[in-house]
């Protein structure tokens, strides 16, 4: 069995340093329950383990009591809700992630500007509820080409298109297609709102699964950006399959031990997840791992001021605990005994 691990893969930016404020308000507020408003990212193993350090996930914020600590997760809010929780006395912490802040800044100023906005994405998704809420008179959803016909359009030429940070690269592009079709001066947004974490983690897939037999995703079902990399390896032609943790994996996906696997994990999955997945396949066939980098990733997310305040005043230091953005580190500790030959092979590098 030959494991190719694909790099980047997991942790984003964005997720880091939501996890971080959990983690820190949990201290910060050591004497009284840490509220988080949705999950505070898409992974049910995160959320776990959040939840046996006490910490309380809500989907309304009728549940936190008045004057107790919420944090908005990853994916945003919507003004609405901000309002709600200012009404409540709620002392707030914002863990949005900062490539999501932007485009509700986008979708603030095109609105001011007139434009009727365009919100490529899926309806249902915490991110798009949250975006769509900052210009609700002004914002559609646009979730397939179908949708073109039935939206309501004014001024054709005073239309912008944005996107969920999280959506496939492949489908985003046909449906910005079809939009430029059916309304040839649509205004695009400055730059793609597909964040860097999504299309780098699509573009290791894209890559590598053709020379694999089967792609196997570490996530949640929840996870738009874990799901999307399944599609994107079906797109080009290699199976791929979502998968929690090492205790899902279905033997009936592997054929034998002469199978090249390609390894990687949605934005929120958890590194430890990931080598348990590649214990379990060596354990079972024997092989090798071999880690190819196909994109580095450098970005990094301060904490939110209010949470730095709150912990300077506690005499903590924010920096001290922060998750660093690197590369995950496969090291032998996280595999066990299990026999392994990891090398890392440069960009491009076959
Ligand atoms: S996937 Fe992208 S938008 Fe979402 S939290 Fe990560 S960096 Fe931010």
């Amino acid at each position: 069995m030959k494991i190719l691990l694909a790099n980047p893969r997991g942790f984003c930016a964005g997720v880091r340093m939501a996890i971080d404020v959990v983690d820190q308000a949990v201290d910060v507020f050591s004497e009284q329950p840490v509220f988080v408003y949705h999950e505070i990212v898409h992974n049910k193993h995160v959320v776990g383990r959040f939840r046996d350090k006490g910490v309380v996930f809500v989907e309304s914020l009728e549940e936190v009591p008045e004057g107790g600590t919420v944090v908005f997760s990853a994916h945003g809010v919507s003004p609405a809700l901000r309002a709600g929780a200012e009404k409540r006395r709620l002392n707030t912490i914002d863990a949005t992630c900062p490539l999501v802040t932007k485009v509700h800044s986008e979708a603030v100023r095109y609105a001011k500007q007139g434009y009727q906005i365009l919100l490529v994405g899926h309806r249902n998704h915490q991110e798009v509820i949250g975006t769509a809420g900052e210009a609700p008179e002004a914002i559609q959803v646009v979730e397939s080409p179908e949708d073109i016909p039935r939206l309501t359009i004014l001024d054709p030429n005073k239309l912008v298109y944005l996107t969920q940070t999280t959506l496939s690269t492949d489908d985003a592009a046909v449906i910005i297609r079809a939009l430029k079709k059916a309304f040839p001066n649509i205004k695009e947004p400055p730059g793609s709102d597909i964040c860097y974490a999504t299309t780098n983690r699509q573009h290791a897939v894209r890559q590598l699964a053709p020379e694999c037999d089967l792609v196997l995703v570490v996530g949640s079902k929840n996870s738009s950006n874990s799901v999307r990399l399944t599609e994107i390896a079906a797109n080009v032609g290699t199976r791929g399959v979502l998968l929690d943790d090492a205790g899902e994996i279905d033997w009936s996906w592997f054929t034998g031990a002469e199978m090249t696997v390609l390894v990687t994990a949605g934005a929120s999955a958890p590194e430890d997840l990931v080598a348990g997945v590649c214990r379990e396949i060596l354990g079972r066939f024997g092989g090798e791992i071999e880690l190819r980098d196909v994109v580095e990733e450098d970005v990094e997310f301060n904490l939110p001021i209010g949470l730095r305040r709150a912990m300077t005043e506690r005499g903590m230091d924010p920096e001290a605990k922060r998750l660093r953005v690197t590369s995950p580190v496969i090291t032998q500790e996280m595999y066990g005994a299990t026999p392994l030959t990891v090398s890392a092979r440069k960009r491009g590098e076959r």
